[in-house]
């Protein structure tokens, strides 16, 4: 293994769920929900592979129906018009999003800003990419983890490239607001910079939360590349269905590096997705529903079990904290919790560079069955 991959190893989702599996556990570590998408997606890649539709390669940027269909979503929802021919670009997963950006737009040393704690794939993603990474840390404050945007402002160098943004946020469940994303843009337009905003959560947002896409505000669209996924906004996590939206430019840059990587992915699911983002408004409003309560029920059961919880404006996920459990290693109790009550969750210290940072916190999954939940509530209440 090369220097620039040594430092990552095994990623923790597999570590996790390999964890889970041997040990019977219930899995509330790598986010994936427990009950497929809605039944009509699954009918249209069903005709879609049995019509011959997508079993032979698809076209490199991605079906056009798909593409358009994204085009759509982005103007109805957000107001944001990109062509499907140009600016619109189909990836296996945001994963390969987010690889294929970044390999296209860092120059050896570039500097990269993340929001620490980040997904994992970002710092090995900017590792390939010969970039450094640059984390600024989201603090606990009231309840949440906020963006202290004198750091980021001061985390900007002349060698900073881009900054890599993610709302709704993995792992903290922190929706940026307004304000927030307005000064990330402005200094964006100040420095120059280009941005990459992960937003698989969009549809993710709960309560008076909101999502704003950094493209949305001023002087952003020509700089920013979005990311979605349909593995998050319809369930669908093995079908490895992603996108870009940019302008013309940056497309066309990271089509350059994602045609090497895989080429094209997931021929029949993209008729499928394309579909699935013309749903109606009925199915997005309803998810949401389901996954507020989900994290309701999760949340007050780990409340029961006298953790810290920072219940979460969006995503699938809960980040606590465990001092109030009298423990202070995350590694160490996600580790141990197979075998104390047979869960499994993730140590958010994996996601920061400062690792002391994020010792104590550890993630939970909410994306699971009722019963699912109410179980691993009882269970974390009565550890053996
Ligand atoms: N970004 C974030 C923030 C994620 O949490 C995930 C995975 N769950 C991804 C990207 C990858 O998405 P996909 O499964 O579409 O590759
Ligand atoms: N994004 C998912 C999570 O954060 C897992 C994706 C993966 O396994 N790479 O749990």
């Amino acid at each position: 293994l090369n220097r620039r991959l040594a430092e990552f190893g095994t990623t923790i989702f597999a570590e996790m769920s390999a964890l889970a599996l041997s040990t019977g556990s219930i899995n509330l570590g790598q986010g994936f929900p427990d009950t497929d998408g809605p039944e009509e997606v699954r009918e249209a890649a069903v005709r879609a592979l049995r019509d011959g539709r997508g079993n032979q390669y698809p076209p490199g940027p991605g079906i056009p129906e798909l593409r358009t269909a994204i085009a759509a979503h982005q103007e109805r929802r957000y107001g944001l018009t990109y062509d499907p021919d140009t600016e619109v670009l189909v990836t296996a997963g945001a994963t390969e999003a987010i690889a294929a950006a970044l390999l296209a737009l860092l120059e050896p040393g570039d500097e990269v800003i993340a929001l620490e704690p980040y997904y994992d794939s970002y710092a090995a993603c900017i590792a390939m990419a010969g970039g450094t990474r640059v984390p600024v840390t989201l603090r606990p404050s009231e309840g949440s983890f906020r963006l202290d945007l004198d750091e980021l402002r001061d985390a900007v160098t002349d060698r900073t490239r881009l900054l890599l943004i993610n709302t709704p946020h993995n792992p903290t469940g922190t929706v940026l607001t307004r304000d927030e994303l307005t000064a990330i843009a402005a200094l964006a337009v100040e420095r120059d910079l280009l941005v990459v905003t992960d937003e698989v959560y969009e549809h993710l947002v709960f309560d008076e939360a909101e999502h704003i896409p950094l493209a949305t505000l001023p002087g952003m669209r020509n700089r920013t590349v979005t990311i979605g996924s349909a593995g998050k906004s319809f369930s669908f996590t093995g079908w490895k269905v992603g996108w870009v939206t940019a302008p013309r430019e940056l497309v066309s840059a990271v089509r350059s590096a994602k045609q090497f990587l895989t080429y094209v992915a997931s021929g029949p699911f993209q008729y499928a997705v394309a579909e699935a983002l013309r749903l109606p408004e009925a199915y997005f409003e309803e998810f949401r529903a389901d996954m507020r309560a989900k994290r309701d029920l999760l949340a007050g059961g780990l409340e029961q079990a006298g953790f810290k919880v920072f219940r979460p404006a969006g995503t699938y996920f809960i980040t606590t904290d465990i001092r109030p459990l009298g423990e202070s290693d995350g590694f160490a109790f996600c580790r141990a919790l197979p075998e104390r009550c047979g869960v499994v969750a993730i140590p958010n210290a994996v996601f920061y560079d400062h690792r002391e940072q994020g010792a104590p916190f550890v993630r939970f999954a909410f994306c699971k069955r009722t019963t699912v939940l109410e179980e691993a509530a009882s269970r974390l209440k009565t550890p053996t």
